[in-house]
């Protein structure tokens, strides 16, 4: 094809709007035009979303334009009309208008499936080796490509691209999807690209999904339902749950979930009258139990009961609400925020709300089970990426991105799990690259990471406006309980008038607000709270890396693991912690792999030097009596690993 030397435009027949493309081509390539047709067609498709009716390949320097150079749409549709185009070549679809003199070279048009009497063999075929498909199959797939398509699968062929029907990228990822839910099982990702027509649709359910639609169930009266289907104590799931409980009743080791904590749990918690050195609430400034934070709490009750009792947008507003979301824009700098009553559910509903089918999720293979809920919710595809791994995800919107309508790629400022810091700078720069949306969880960044507690992109020095959604909680650093979305004014209010988990929802309870505002107010006029947690998770951390424990990604961050890789190993450590008065949680399979089993410390900024050194050397003395594997000497291959 010669550059610059091409035009596109629109005819109208029957009222309805065709899209012509007309092209030059070199002299000496005259004899098939098939693979240009198609590259043409293809590359319409994919930029535009829109099928070309008809493509006229004409001589060199024969297009006309104007004396400097322009291209002259208007006198190459007229001439196209007229059906004096230079033509060496055209390609149309069976209804696009015919050109005066089908000229030499040129595609026949192409037969549709619903005129062949034998769909799986086309009277027409294109040039090039094609697959001989199943005729049962064949029609399965045309009646789910029908469904979507009604009228426009008229004229469709086995071969024509499903786009070129007029069909967009979403319906296309529909006909997808219904054929997976059709069949049973999942086309895999890579291949999904290359599904463009029907002969290609039919040769991969056949190898991907298999030859036999899912059976429909059926329900006569004589079909037994199992009891497993309707008692609790029966359901698969429960029995397996039973069994592991079981056998951590009868490991001797006690059960270290749902232990009563007596009080406020900040750097120290009571259990039975016990007093012990806590490592396992991420009450990182110490917000929750601060008597200022405490005392907004109360006066939140005092003016507005210990419930909202309705939805913001019904009769729950406060002006307890307005004032902290305000603050919190103030704090952040972004435009607006919504408060929401849960974080978990503030990243189910949003994530679930802005995305559907046809949209694509980019997650971290690490992120928080909030991401992975809101966005099987939310019916969009998702693809996780190896963990921070920004290369990884550029390389999937580069193959991928052009596929979707809307792309969100959500990664969290520190990892709750392994407590490293997203690589902020360079996920902005493919969301832009790509034209992506990016969401940041800052659950465990806010009040956190940065100077002045202001989160990642303060860590980072990146600008707030480059960062979509940001999405935080106030259980964490600001000691209360809800989450929240800042952005732009546009997603706010979008989010307040129609995400479900707001809309249909009772508001932040008063005294939520109230402590969460409060504490916003306090770690603005105590920064001296962050520097204390920044110096005690270092601490931690070296004294933890000087006895070669494995500590993982940990960086900069109160979250420090300590992984052992051996449940049973955890939760022996977990307990012999305890009884030597250090409350620490073992995070266990299926929360992370075996493999990765782990003690997890979550610092704050009231622990004491004392007690984090004591808590090292209490872990080394009884991770030496557990396994001194797991003690290598500093320095070793693996504490540089750790
Ligand atoms: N995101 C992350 C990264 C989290 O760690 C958590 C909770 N631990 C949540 C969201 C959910 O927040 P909440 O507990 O406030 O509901």
């Amino acid at each position: 094809m010669r550059p610059d030397c091409g035009a596109a435009f629109v005819v109208e027949v029957e009222g309805r709007e065709q899209l012509i493309v007309i092209q030059e081509v070199e002299r000496h390539k005259r004899s098939d035009f098939q693979g240009v047709f198609t590259a043409i067609r293809r590359a319409v498709a994919g930029e535009f979303e829109l099928a070309p009716e008809a493509i006229v390949l004409i001589k060199a320097g024969s297009i006309p334009k104007t004396s400097s150079g322009k291209i002259q749409r208007y006198a190459c549709r007229k001439n196209y009309l007229a059906g004096t185009l230079n033509a060496v070549g055209q390609w149309q679809t069976s209804d696009g208008l015919p050109q005066a003199s089908p000229p030499e070279g040129s595609a026949s048009v192409e037969k549709n499936i619903e005129a062949s009497p034998h769909p799986s063999k086309p009277r027409h075929q294109k040039s090039g080796p094609q697959r001989e498909v199943n005729d049962r199959l064949t029609q399965l797939v045309v009646e789910e490509i029908r469904r979507v398509a009604k009228e426009r699968a008229e004229g469709m062929t086995l071969d024509s691209l499903i786009v070129e029907t007029g069909m967009d990228s979403l319906e296309r990822m529909e006909i997808l999807a219904s054929l997976e839910e059709k069949f049973g099982g999942r086309f895999p990702e890579e291949i999904l690209p290359d599904l463009e027509t029907t002969r290609q649709l039919v040769v991969a359910v056949e190898k991907y999904l298999g030859t036999e639609p899912r059976p429909r169930s059926v329900c006569p009266a004589d079909v037994e339902i199992p009891e497993a289907a309707y008692h609790f104590d029966l359901f698969p799931e429960y029995v397996s749950l039973r069994g592991s409980l079981d056998m951590l009743d009868s490991s001797g080791l006690g059960n270290p979930f749902f232990v009563v904590h007596e009080g406020p749990t900040t750097d120290r918690t009571i259990v039975d009258g016990r007093e012990l050195i806590n490592f396992s609430s991420y009450n990182y400034l110490g917000m929750s139990g601060d008597p200022a934070v405490s005392a907004a709490a109360k006066t939140a009750i005092d003016r507005n009961g210990t419930s909202a009792s309705a939805s913001r947008l019904v009769s729950g507003q406060r002006a307890v609400h307005l004032e902290l979301e305000q603050e919190v824009t103030r704090f952040l700098g972004t435009e607006d925020t919504v408060a929401l009553v849960g974080g978990h559910a503030t990243n189910e509903t949003v994530i679930g709300h802005l995305t559907g089918p046809g949209d694509l999720i980019l997650h971290d293979a690490l992120a928080h089970n909030s991401i992975v809920q809101g966005s099987i919710l939310s019916g969009a595809r998702r693809r996780p990426f190896p963990h921070n791994d920004w290369q990884a995800a550029n390389r999937l919107l580069e193959q991928f991105r052009h596929e979707y309508r809307r792309v969100l790629i959500v990664i969290e400022g520190v990892y709750s799990m392994d407590g490293d810091i997203a690589d902020l700078p360079h996920f902005v720069e493919i969301k832009k690259r790509h034209k992506a949306l990016l969401m940041i969880d800052e659950a465990h960044s806010i009040g956190i990471l940065g100077a002045t507690g202001r989160g990642v992109a303060e860590h980072f020095g990146v600008d707030r406006a480059d960062v979509d959604i940001w999405m935080g909680t106030f259980s964490k650093g600001l000691g209360s309980c809800g989450g929240f979305i800042s952005g732009c004014k546009a997603l706010a209010d979008y989010l307040r008038y129609t995400a479900p988990g707001f809309v249909f929802a009772a508001a932040m309870p008063p005294p939520s607000a109230g402590a969460a505002l409060a504490a916003l107010h306090v770690l603005e006029s105590e920064p001296e709270r962050m520097t204390r947690l920044r110096e005690n998770s270092q601490l931690f951390l070296a004294l933890a890396k000087q006895h070669g424990l494995n500590t993982g990604m940990s960086k900069d961050s109160p979250v420090v693991p300590v992984i052992l890789g051996n449940s049973i190993h955890c939760l022996k450590l977990s307990k012999a912690m305890f009884n030597r008065g250090v409350n620490v949680s073992p995070i266990l399979h299926p929360a992370v792999e075996e493999s990765a089993s782990r003690l997890r410390y979550f610092i704050t900024a009231c622990h004491n030097e004392q007690q984090l050194r004591y808590t090292i050397d209490v872990m080394v003395e009884e991770l030496e009596k557990i396994d001194p594997s797991h003690l290598p000497r500093a320095g070793s291959e693996a504490a540089v690993v750790g």
